[in-house]
């Protein structure tokens, strides 16, 4: 690791590997992450990523995603999500990101809760993996990137709100300053402080909290996503995701008389409060999801890491149903950002999940963060291009 780079980016993520491929191979970059550089929240992702799939789908899109946010959502930035997505999805088939495709060779799309269409591209149970995978491997190759594995950000190196780096600790417990005129901070939401939450537990809201120790603005802090349907288990540690689109296929919820007793496809926060409430009125740890109306080849074919998954936990999920409970799952507050992704600190930009453009409002909409993350680091990227750039920034001497 060098003492200067021309940018610096927190979190090999989706935001964070893809925002780093967005810049010039002129310009030195340094990737940096507190874990491997595969355990990241964006190679979780089960159900997919979202596409405007023609004009005549425009309003439906934008209203569901509306809808889901509580009509609280930035318009503008719902706006350009939604328009940039054809182009991202572009840049990521040239990349090589593999997609599921029909009989004929067309993009499929799957649905999951609150869609009003099927609109969802996916690749088996394992979108985020297969996006995310392909770009690490991607900037592994460029020589302009140099990635560091178990280094941590502690501190913001910051003066007048102006930034000029970080400060980062590695596994020895060494502490030292790396510097460059443009940070960005794309370190995932905050996950790791709850018991129950299907995040990596090391993914756990520093980028806020040395933001908020920087004044920096933040936004919406406590708009927390409940995913409805994780796997039960009394084992210690992240909890496993049952995917929306489990749902969206068809799979029902019981009670522990083995009757429906909602309508599985609402909003994400409506549902989780109806499984709360079930299992209040029942007494029970979970309800009951069963995946046998989607048919063995569906399970199969769509979804094998979650069929794996639930044998490995006792579970046949094509002869039983197997028991779920709501656990926390996205932040869509964060650090408040523009539409180029800049924070209130000048040099500082935030996108992926640690930042609020305000895209997703009170709620997202399933398969919206893939979208949102990848759109907004590629702005990011832009605006460190051909932004603004701080004429002196004396913290970038030693
Ligand atoms: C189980 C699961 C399933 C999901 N399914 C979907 C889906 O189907 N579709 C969809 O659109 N979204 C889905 N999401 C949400 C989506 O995956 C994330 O919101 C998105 O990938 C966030 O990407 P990111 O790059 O912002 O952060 P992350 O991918 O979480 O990466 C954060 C990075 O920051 C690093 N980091 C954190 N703190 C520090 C620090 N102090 N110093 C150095 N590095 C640090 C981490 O090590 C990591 O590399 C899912 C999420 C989960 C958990």
């Amino acid at each position: 690791m060098k003492e200067y780079y021309d940018a610096i980016i927190v979190g090999t993520g989706a935001a964070g590997l893809y925002c780093a491929l967005n810049l010039p191979e002129r310009k030195n970059v340094l990737l940096i992450t507190k874990q491997e550089a595969d355990q990241s929240d964006s190679f979780l992702a089960q159900g997919g990523i979202c596409m405007l799939r023609g004009e005549e789908d425009y309003n439906d899109y934008f209203e569901d995603t509306m809808r889901a946010g509580h009509y609280e959502n930035n318009k503008k930035a719902v706006e350009l999500m939604i328009r940039s997505s054809n182009s991202i999805i572009r840049d990521l088939l040239h990349r090589k990101v593999t997609f599921a495709r029909g009989e004929n060779g067309e993009l499929a799309f799957t649905r999951e809760g609150a869609h009003s269409q099927p609109r969802i591209l996916f690749y088996e149970d394992i979108t985020g993996k297969q996006i995310t995978q392909t770009l690490l491997n991607e900037a592994k190759t460029k020589e302009n990137i140099e990635i560091c594995e178990h280094m941590t950000m502690v501190d913001l190196i910051a003066r007048d709100n102006i930034c000029g780096g970080i400060i980062v600790m590695d596994e020895q417990n060494q502490v030292y300053p790396v510097r460059a005129p443009h940070v960005v901070l794309a370190c995932g939401g905050l996950g790791g402080l709850y018991k129950n939450s299907t995040n990596y537990p090391h993914i756990a809201g520093d980028g806020l909290g040395i933001a908020m120790k920087h004044q920096i603005k933040l936004q919406n802090i406590d708009y927390i996503q409940i995913h409805p349907t994780t796997l039960y288990s009394k084992k210690p540690g992240r909890r496993f995701l049952i995917s929306e689109s489990v749902r969206g296929e068809g799979a029902l919820l019981y009670d522990r008389n083995g009757q429906r007793f909602t309508n599985e496809l609402q909003p994400r926060d409506l549902l989780s409060q109806a499984i709360f409430a079930q299992m209040e009125k029942d007494g029970t740890d979970f309800v009951w999801e069963d995946m046998r109306p989607l048919g063995e080849k569906t399970i199969l074919n769509h979804f094998p890491n979650i069929y794996q998954h639930c044998l490995e936990e006792g579970y046949d999920p094509c002869r039983e149903p197997i028991p779920v409970v709501p656990a926390q799952h996205y932040f869509m507050g964060g650090i408040q950002v523009d539409l180029g992704s800049r924070t209130s600190m000048t040099g500082l930009y935030a996108c992926g999940e640690t930042s609020c453009n305000g895209v997703h409002g009170k709620n997202r909409l399933a398969s919206n963060s893939l979208l949102e993350s990848l759109v907004f680091a590629r702005r990011a990227a832009d605006d460190i291009i051909f932004g603004r750039t701080p004429v002196k920034n004396q913290l970038l001497q030693k």
